[in-house]
């Protein structure tokens, strides 16, 4: 299929209502076609985006590599429903949508011009099949100041490292949203030899390179019943880091043969595309000819009325190759400024150069505004981490400690645009961070202009000891908590007045039924850029 043609279906196919009956597929009889469950995001005062996905026969991963699989036909309609009520009384909108096989029979549908700040219910059904009843929201209207907002921000569920206790017990947070911030799923094969300590789950998948892998991956992590729980929560925004690619993938760059790097990454990015809760705008960028996917805006504004405004970040698609790094090969664990002097070039960036000047113009917007809470939410560890105590330095190659000339634009960037408070989410590095963001991180006595919570993984496993993170929390004094030891996720409570993130932890990620602790929680002040211990 043309990339062109497969914009126009999935645009089409995101905004229609309905389809006359004529056109409706033949209806499959008593089979489950719904093993991955339902999502919604990308929400909006008047609507969100509801997903779903048609799978025939059992969960790919999960079973022999070579059991047959029944194909589904090329198109399948599914219906769906919106309600104000759990019982689906009070219908405020219905439909039928087409289930595609050149966009894995995902559905997508934008729905729109509902009421603003309310929750709504919806499924969906083909013939006797429908999906559990599932629960969305609205965001509040644009000029309305709510009191409160809570939502997660959670990042990197290797499937094969953990359970997803954490989700179980983020169903109990009273959220409004879930933030994503990378890491959905990991493209690797099982290792050949066991790890230690041992891996949790097990599947029979191979290294994800085709769009029918990249699938089959997403299919298999999906099915995980308390993931599933948490879609149907709350709507999620969701952004991407590297292993929804390949691991420590950089724009254009990858490992291996160039034109093999860019044929997986058009055949993620599709599939990343086919099973996120995305509005079909997102396909409209890229440049052409690589068969599958070339591109896909994910950076995208997310206002919650005035008191929040997300500015959810790529870096992953658009930066430079990291310092140093062999074409072809992998990054350097660490890099310093006089081995790699390339580190300081500051034509290198994290966001590329469209993206810098759109996160500029956003943030200026947000201080005219005057939107209480500017939320940078991106991928990675933003403030410095430098791991040998001044005057040395060495630094990770592939945070934003590798692209030190685009993180003090972004710096500079809020500096100059001053929007009223800013607070950055991360993920990637599977340890929680508290930092102050100090206006320049070779001044340790520069302005505080903004607070930094990086988040644990839910699942992933570290392979950092607490006594390194310690160390380098001990000589980066911005750095207020640094724990490598714990998975979770992060909580954001937001009022006008006062920003509050409590770090969860389960206390055991080998089991589904797990436990949860607090961590820790900071607190940020409107008006006092930096977080506090509370
Ligand atoms: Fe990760
Ligand atoms: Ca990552």
């Amino acid at each position: 299929m043309q990339r062109r043609e497969l914009l126009s279906m999935a645009a089409a196919a995101a905004t229609a209502a309905s389809l006359p009956r004529w056109a409706w597929s033949a209806t499959l009889k008593q089979r489950e076609l719904f093993p991955v469950g339902v999502a919604s995001g990308a929400p909006t005062a008047d609507g969100f985006v509801l997903w779903t996905r048609l799978l025939d026969g059992p969960v790919p991963g999960t079973v022999a590599a070579d059991t047959p699989r029944v194909p589904l036909p090329e198109s399948l309609t599914v219906r769906w429903e919106v309600a104000e009520d759990e019982a689906f009384r009070r219908i405020v909108r219905a439909g039928q949508a087409e289930a595609r096989a050149a966009l894995g029979h995902a559905v997508h549908l934008e729905v729109s011009g509902l009421q603003p700040g309310r929750w709504y219910f919806y499924r969906f059904m083909h013939g006797d099949a429908v999906t559990p009843t599932a629960r969305t929201r609205s965001a509040p209207a644009a000029d309305a100041l709510p009191e409160r907002a809570r939502f997660a921000f959670v990042s990197c569920q290797r499937w094969e490292q953990g359970h997803y206790a954490g989700y179980r017990h983020l169903l109990g947070e009273d959220l409004d949203l879930i933030l994503f911030l990378g890491d959905y799923i990991y493209e690797y094969a099982m290792p050949a030899k066991p790890p230690s300590p041992p891996l949790v789950r097990h599947h029979t998948l191979p290294a994800a390179r085709t769009l029918a892998d990249f699938r089959d991956r997403y299919a298999l992590y999906r099915s995980d019943p308390l993931l599933q729980a948490a879609h149907r929560a709350c709507p999620w925004i969701v952004t991407w880091d590297d292993h929804e690619v390949q691991n420590d993938y950089a724009g254009l760059h990858g490992s291996g043969a160039a034109d093999d790097f860019l044929r997986r990454r058009g055949a993620a990015y599709q599939a990343f595309y086919e099973n996120m809760p995305l509005r079909a705008s997102v396909l409209t960028s890229g440049i052409d000819g690589l068969g599958t996917l070339d591109g896909l805006r994910i950076h995208e504004r997310h206002a919650w009325g005035r008191l929040l405004r997300f500015h959810a970040l790529d870096t992953r698609q658009y930066r430079d190759r990291q310092a140093c790094r062999p074409p072809g090969g992998a990054p350097l664990a660490a890099v310093t400024p006089q081995a790699c002097p390339e580190l300081l070039d500051p034509a290198r960036s994290m966001l590329g150069a469209r993206q810098e000047r759109w996160v500029e113009e956003g943030l200026a917007q947000d201080a005219r505004a005057g939107t209480r809470w500017s939320v940078l939410a991106q991928q990675t560890i933003f403030a410095r981490r430098n791991y040998q105590p001044l005057p040395e330095e060495r630094y990770h190659a592939s945070t934003w400690d590798g692209y030190p000339a685009a993180r003090q634009r972004l710096l500079d960037a809020v500096r100059g645009a001053a929007p009223r408070n800013t607070v950055i989410l991360g993920g990637d590095i599977h340890q929680n961070y508290v930092c102050r963001v100090l206006a320049d991180f070779a001044d340790p006595r520069s302005p505080v202009i903004g607070s930094e919570f990086c988040g644990t993984s839910i699942a992933s496993a570290s392979g950092t000891p607490q006594a390194r993170a310690q160390a380098i929390a001990d000589h980066n004094p911005h750095v207020l908590l640094a724990r490598a030891d714990r998975r979770g996720y992060a909580v954001a409570d937001v009022t006008p007045q006062r920003w509050t993130t409590t770090l969860r932890v389960v206390d055991d990620v080998t089991r589904p039924d797990s436990g949860i602790a607090t961590l820790a929680r900071f607190v940020v002040d409107d008006g006092v850029a930096g977080p506090q211990a509370a």
